[in-house]
């Protein structure tokens, strides 16, 4: 395993299993925070629609000189976009905002009630059309996969949910491990709130690592897919500095038991507006 390992989504593409994440990376600063990861070796960035900085993303990719086709590229279509037309229209914004001729992945953020199954449809289209390499979900629950899995023609390849050492989401990712789709961790690092926890610090202290390179190895090695969001060109270089240690199976329990139900996002019945 090392900064290049990809993980085979269902429909036969790649995904660098570790990526940058750049959810409230301000639009100013994105173009930096973005060009910094590249050079330092990230090849894989989730970015939204609803993040208002898709313009910075792709520029600083443009700028990059690396082939698109080593890149992976996610966005989102947002709540107030959803429907069969209206996701469309967002998608073409979103490309046109970050000057790329397809993405590689495109989520509905958030299962809107009553609306995602057509949503879907427009998302099974364009990638029917060839416009993004890969189609998934974020924040869908099993009750919302379910509920998808009634009328889609094509499975999602991803859900990208919260997920971390005190919210593991069991039910969700046993579901999706059934279903042959991907789980990628959100707020992996659990937003730093709990960095200092003395189980983290401990098993830190073994491996000669941070809590936070704990972390992201415990997401690694359960398969999940791992965005940690960092502006820092420092901490970025440390989240990505995961691949020269192995947790060893009790560890990886200890950290499992840290199950504690605490979010740090909206629920999943509850999408922010
Ligand atoms: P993370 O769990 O990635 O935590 C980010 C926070 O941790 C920042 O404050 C960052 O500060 C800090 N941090 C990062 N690395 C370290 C480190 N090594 N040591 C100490 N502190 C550190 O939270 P996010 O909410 O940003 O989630 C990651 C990504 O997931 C998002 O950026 C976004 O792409 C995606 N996401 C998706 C959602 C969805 O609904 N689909 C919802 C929320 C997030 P600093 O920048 O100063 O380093």
């Amino acid at each position: 395993m090392d900064m290049q390992t990809q993980k085979q989504l269902n429909n036969g593409t790649y995904i660098p299993q570790l990526g940058l994440g750049v959810y409230k990376v301000p639009a100013e600063d994105v173009y930096e925070t973005v060009g910094h990861a590249l050079e330092l070796g990230y090849r894989h960035i989730d970015t939204a629609s609803f993040y208002g900085n898709e313009e910075g993303v792709g520029k600083a990719i443009q700028d990059s000189g690396i082939p698109r086709e080593e890149l992976f590229v996610t966005t989102k279509v947002w709540n107030d976009q959803q429907g069969f037309e209206r996701a469309q229209q967002a998608f073409a914004a979103s490309l046109t905002r970050l000057g790329l001729d397809y993405v590689d992945l495109y989520l509905i953020h958030w299962p809107v009630p009553d609306m995602f199954p057509e949503t879907w449809k427009a998302l099974e289209k364009l990638y029917q059309d060839g416009r993004t390499k890969a189609i998934g979900v974020s924040n869908f629950l099993d009750h919302h996969l379910q509920t998808l899995a009634a009328t889609q023609q094509i499975a999602p390849a991803v859900n990208q949910i919260e997920l971390h050492p005190k919210l593991q989401q069991r039910e969700t990712t046993t579901y999706c491990r059934e279903h042959g789709i991907a789980v990628e961790s959100w707020s992996p690092l659990g937003r730093a709130k709990y960095l200092d926890d003395p189980v983290l610090m401990k098993i830190g202290k073994k491996y000669n690592k941070t809590p936070a390179q704990v972390i992201i190895r415990w997401h690694l090695q359960h398969d999940f897919i791992v965005i940690p969001k960092s502006t820092n060109k420092e901490r970025q270089r440390q989240n990505m500095t995961v691949f020269d240690f192995q947790l060893d199976d009790g560890d990886m329990r200890l950290l499992d038991q840290l199950e504690s139900g605490m979010r740090v996002g909206s629920h999943p019945d509850q999408p922010p507006k």
